[in-house]
């Protein structure tokens, strides 16, 4: 948690560096004003300035707005700027078009013209906005008339102005430093991102970082902050702004799809929002490139194709909830406030109505709340998968012990000597003691399975609690063990275990009529670290001894003492017993 410590330090200098830089964007206070213009009207390509009298089809109040048409006028009026400095620049929202004519007609008739075209626009950084140079404005300049040919958005409209000094246009310094605080805030969640991606290898973390990023460019671009640092062309911030909200809308679906946890969601809902986040992506994205070709619909087809994504994504958050998932819950805080202003956003965007850029700050605001949210869920959701981690963790590690235990007795079992044996002997486990039980399917067949069942437990502690620290007891199956020792005269250490046998079972199970003895089979190998001997060689011979301890009677021991001799060049190996 430390490293998420560092990363939220990190989060908050780039937060205080991205504010710095929007600082000196509005350094000066004074307000500049600026003007709207007074009418406007919708026209065929070919109407002259000669036709839009004042008798033209203009409309002088803010209603009717439209971009879906070859050509849109705007009227500025001398009335509006006389009693302030001469207006210099016009000014709107960023949004493609063909070309802007501007005329300056003043008293006497005469009437200055000049043309420009997309690429002449600057956006700067008070909003999305960019500016044109205006023709010379007199204090003989009546109106101003200006002539947009092929507005891909409505905002580039209605958002119009002129002013004597752009450099004051709009949006305060206020909005910018929001601005730049929502994009300093979705630095954090992305390194939060990585960090979680390291340790959660999940999808919904690479949807996530991805929507991230796609809002970053999106608050950086449709914001206009972007031009604090860069002058980047209009259609390129235009199309940079609209683009990056389709697929952070789009990516937005799919990270739901993938977030919310097993059994949330219903199959069909499922493949809805999926399919959802891929239609955002690419229809909304598609109209987002305001091509020629598409621009009498391609402000009404970017807002409308938006309209399944907010009814999929309530409807998907809904059925969520109501199946109880607690992600949803943390989905629906995050995305109340971005449904809302995108509400908003949308209702203006096609015209239905106006009102300033700067409600766009409630979008951006929203942005911010979304991604803190969601990261908090991600956070959660880290914790929850790291506590079922940990869970299933000690259940397999529970498992494997079970497995390497006999059931009966609870000692090691075969598979896990045979398991660790080379790991035993390298720690000086050199005696290899095999246990027999004697005449063991008598006590069976007198006393009953049970009883037999009672004598092995016995003969288990008998071995196991013999207070001999340095020795292993295995129970290899039916009623043969094996005692692993280390030390000192292991020899005279198995015998007072195997003599303990009789004692032990006498004590635990009364009533049997013959004491029940062991037979033992003891290998010890001299110097084992210098020699490896493989579980099935010490097995083999110390069946062979048992053999020969059953043999001579029962009841008793019989081992050797190996040295194995380094391999002769000829590959021959001599043993030596020295019993
Ligand atoms: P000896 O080893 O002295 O030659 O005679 P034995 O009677 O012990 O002979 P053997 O090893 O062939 O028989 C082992 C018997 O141990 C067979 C079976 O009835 C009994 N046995 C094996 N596993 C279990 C068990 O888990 N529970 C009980 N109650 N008996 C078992
Ligand atoms: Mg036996
Ligand atoms: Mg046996």
């Amino acid at each position: 948690m430390a490293l998420l410590r560092l990363l939220t330090r990190l989060g908050m200098v780039a937060a205080m560096l991205v504010l710095l830089a929007a600082r000196p964007v509005a350094a000066d206070d004074h307000v500049v004003p600026t003007h709207a213009p007074a009418c406007h009207a919708a026209t065929a390509l070919a109407t002259s300035l000669a036709a839009m009298g004042p008798r033209a089809g203009w409309t002088c109040n803010d209603t009717g707005w439209r971009s879906d048409v070859p050509a849109v006028w705007l009227r500025f009026e001398a009335r509006d700027w006389q009693q302030h400095r001469l207006p210099r620049y016009f000014f709107a929202r960023n949004a493609r078009f063909e070309t802007i004519t501007f005329h300056a007609i003043d008293k006497g008739g005469a009437v200055r013209s000049l043309v420009l075209r997309e690429a002449d626009g600057t956006p700067f950084a008070a909003g999305p906005v960019f500016q044109l140079p205006l023709p010379a404005i007199t204090p003989a300049t009546t109106a101003l008339v200006a002539r947009i040919e092929a507005p891909h958005s409505v905002p580039l409209l209605t958002e119009a102005r002129i002013t004597h000094d752009p450099g004051h246009a709009d949006w305060s310094q206020i909005d910018m430093m929001l601005l730049a605080f929502v994009a300093g805030m979705l630095i954090l969640p992305l390194l939060f991102d990585i960090s979680f991606f390291v340790v959660l290898r999940e999808r919904f973390v690479v949807l996530h970082a991805a929507m991230v990023s796609a809002m970053m460019i999106y608050v950086l671009t449709a914001g206009g902050l972007a031009s604090a640092f860069v002058t980047l062309p209009v259609p390129v911030m235009a199309v940079a702004g609209a683009l990056s909200w389709a697929i952070g809308a789009g990516l937005s679906a799919l990270f739901l799809a993938h977030f919310l946890e097993r059994g949330a969601q219903s199959g069909t809902m499922r493949h809805v929002t999926i399919a959802t986040g891929w239609f955002t992506m690419i229809v909304p994205g598609f109209f987002a490139l305001q091509l020629d070709a598409t621009q009498r619909f391609d402000d009404v087809g970017y807002f409308v194709a938006f309209l399944p994504a907010i009814i999929v994504f309530s409807a998907a958050v809904i059925e969520a909830l109501l199946r109880g998932s607690r992600s949803a819950r943390f989905i629906a805080a995050a995305w109340a406030p971005i449904i809302a202003a995108s509400s908003e956003r949308l209702l203006r965007g096609l015209g239905w109505h106006t009102g300033p850029s700067s409600l766009d700050q409630m979008l951006y605001v929203a942005i911010g709340i979304e991604v803190v949210v969601i990261s908090l869920a991600i956070a959660d959701r880290f914790l929850a998968l790291r506590r079922e981690r940990d869970a299933a963790l000690t259940e397999a590690k529970m498992l494997e012990q079970l497995s390497a235990r006999d059931s009966l007795t609870g000692l090691m079992n075969r598979r896990a000597i045979e398991a660790r044996f080379d790991e035993l002997l390298a720690q000086g486990y050199d005696t290899f003691a095999l246990v027999d039980l004697d005449r063991f399917k008598t006590i069976n067949d007198v006393h009953g399975h049970q009883v037999g069942d009672a004598a092995l437990v016995a003969c288990a502690s008998a071995i196991r609690s013999s207070g001999d620290r340095d020795a292993v007891a295995v129970r290899l199956g039916g009623e043969e063990f094996v005692v692993l020792l280390r030390g000192p005269r292991p020899l005279e250490r198995a015998e007072a275990l195997r003599q303990a046998i009789p004692l032990r079972i006498a004590k635990e199970v009364p009533g049997l009529d013959l004491p029940v003895t062991a037979s033992m089979g003891v290998v010890v190998l001299a110097d084992a670290n210098a020699h490896k001997m493989a579980f099935s060689e010490f097995y083999a011979r110390a069946d062979a001894l048992m053999y020969e301890a059953k043999a001579s009677g029962r009841n008793r021991m019989a081992y050797e003492r190996l040295t194995v001799f380094r391999s002769a060049p000829e590959g021959r190996r001599k043993d030596e017993r020295a019993a």
